[in-house]
């Protein structure tokens, strides 16, 4: 009998499997449909020896130390600072917008005070800001949110910024100095032998069992369990009893390139031109030295794996009446980006899982808020102490 089913191999379901285990001396069985734990953050080398990101670049960055220190039990880092260029007028520029951006774009020489003024000029100040376009024009002025928000948003959401929450825009902020990193949080590095790797050190434990490859329905008849967290879309827990919630999908176009550099910055995007929102080279990222190099393009689609909850209100209205069912379904958790509808990044999901993992703790008993110490397999696959098992269930 295991204590906890846990449905999905993500940062969400993975987090509550090693807590529960390792706190709480649970018995754990985490299942996942996917061929591999990791859920989207999952990355491994491809046909080349490049290491990639399956479902696209995950960059890790907080400002929660709690949540920096928890991961940092499962992996060492290697500290790495984002930027982007973005595709703006046939030249590449500096995206999120800044002093540099300005220069470059319009010939100027300005500093910061003056380009402080010269977007103040070009705001339009908005009463209320509740749309993803409010944010952007009220900043910086319709020209230059045409230029860098506009289409982008339309092709990554499918919907014009004025129809989506002002959030979604607003994680792009608006500088005035010569900053031009993608993140400005206090702890920023990767995975210093890839996030796969830190997920093998999460589930190596003893009380824990991993079944991929095995969508949870065509097993949780036969299993016996106390108790269900559930990390997969809310609405298909609930057989779309409501209807679909609208999760925004997408395909990954990946090109390998015989050469050592193929793009002048770790991700460029392309706001106006193509279908492809950005693309990303992975060795950037990761570090690695391989004389190919590997990039991939991002091309937002409705249809296909469900990975973006698409921020608005009737979305929000929709999700609310899932909430209502998740809230009584009694002994089912529901934890991640999916389950709870809510654009997280990585560390905000590892942030909710430990919040419900503090609530189960105190409803079931205390807990001994111990470190794990050793966990790091640096060289093997992270299982090879015998404590933790992948079964591979028939796909
Ligand atoms: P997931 O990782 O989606 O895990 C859920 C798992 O549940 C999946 O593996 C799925 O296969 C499994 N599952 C679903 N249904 C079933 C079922 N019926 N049976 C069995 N298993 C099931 N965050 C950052 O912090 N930085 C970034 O740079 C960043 N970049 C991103 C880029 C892209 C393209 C995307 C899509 C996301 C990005 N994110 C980034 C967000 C990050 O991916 C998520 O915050 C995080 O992976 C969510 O973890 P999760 O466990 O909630 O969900
Ligand atoms: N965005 C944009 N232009 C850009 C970058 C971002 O319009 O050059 C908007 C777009 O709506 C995007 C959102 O800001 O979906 C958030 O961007 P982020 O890079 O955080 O997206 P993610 O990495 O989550 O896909």
């Amino acid at each position: 009998m295991f204590d906890y089913l846990i449905v999905g191999a993500g940062f969400s379901g993975s987090t509550l499997a090693e807590r529960l285990a390792s706190q709480l001396d649970k018995k754990v069985l985490i299942i996942d449909k996917r061929p591999h734990i990791g859920g989207n953050a999952y990355d491994r080398y491809d046909d080349a020896g490049v290491m990639i990101h399956q479902y696209g670049p995950h960059i890790f960055h907080t400002n929660s130390k709690p949540v920096f220190d928890h991961l940092s039990q499962f992996t060492k880092w290697r500290a790495y600072q984002h930027r982007v260029l973005a595709s703006v007028d046939g030249q590449l520029v500096p995206i999120p917008i800044n002093l540099d951006t300005i220069n470059q774009l319009y010939g100027t020489n300005l500093n910061s005070m003056e380009v402080e003024k010269f977007l103040a000029s070009l705001a339009e100040p908005r009463e209320e800001i509740k749309t993803s376009e409010d944010v952007v024009i009220s900043k910086v002025g319709r020209e230059l949110y045409e230029k860098f928000f506009r289409g982008y948003t339309r092709k990554q959401w499918g919907v014009d910024p004025s129809e989506l929450d002002a959030a979604v825009t607003a994680r792009i902020p608006t500088r005035t100095n010569r900053d031009n990193r993608y993140f400005t949080d206090s702890y920023q590095a990767m995975p210093l032998h890839g996030f796969t790797r830190m997920f093998e050190n999460m589930l190596s434990h003893k009380n824990i069992k991993v079944m991929t490859n095995t969508d949870y329905k065509e097993v949780i008849d036969y299993i016996p369990y106390k108790k269900l967290v559930y990390t997969g879309p809310v609405d298909e827990f609930f057989d779309y009893r409501y209807g679909k919630l609208p999760y925004r999908s997408l395909k990954f176009q990946f090109e390998t390139h015989d050469c050592e550099r193929f793009q002048s910055a770790p991700v460029i995007n392309y706001p106006n031109d193509y279908a492809y929102t950005r693309c990303t080279e992975f060795k950037y990222l990761t570090g690695q030295e391989h004389k190919q190099t590997t990039l991939v393009y991002e091309i937002p689609q409705d249809q296909g794996d469900p990975y973006y909850p698409v921020p608005r209100a009737e979305n929000a209205d929709l999700y609310k009446k899932y909430q209502a069912l998740a809230d009584a379904a009694s002994d089912v958790y529901f934890a991640g980006r999916l389950a709870t509808y809510k654009y997280y990044n990585m560390d905000q999901v590892v942030a909710q899982a430990l919040t419900l993992f503090t609530k189960i703790a105190g409803a079931d008993e205390p807990i001994v808020t111990t470190a794990r110490t050793s966990v790091h397999h640096e060289n093997g696959n992270g299982l090879s102490n015998g404590r933790s098992k992948i079964l591979t269930g028939a796909s």
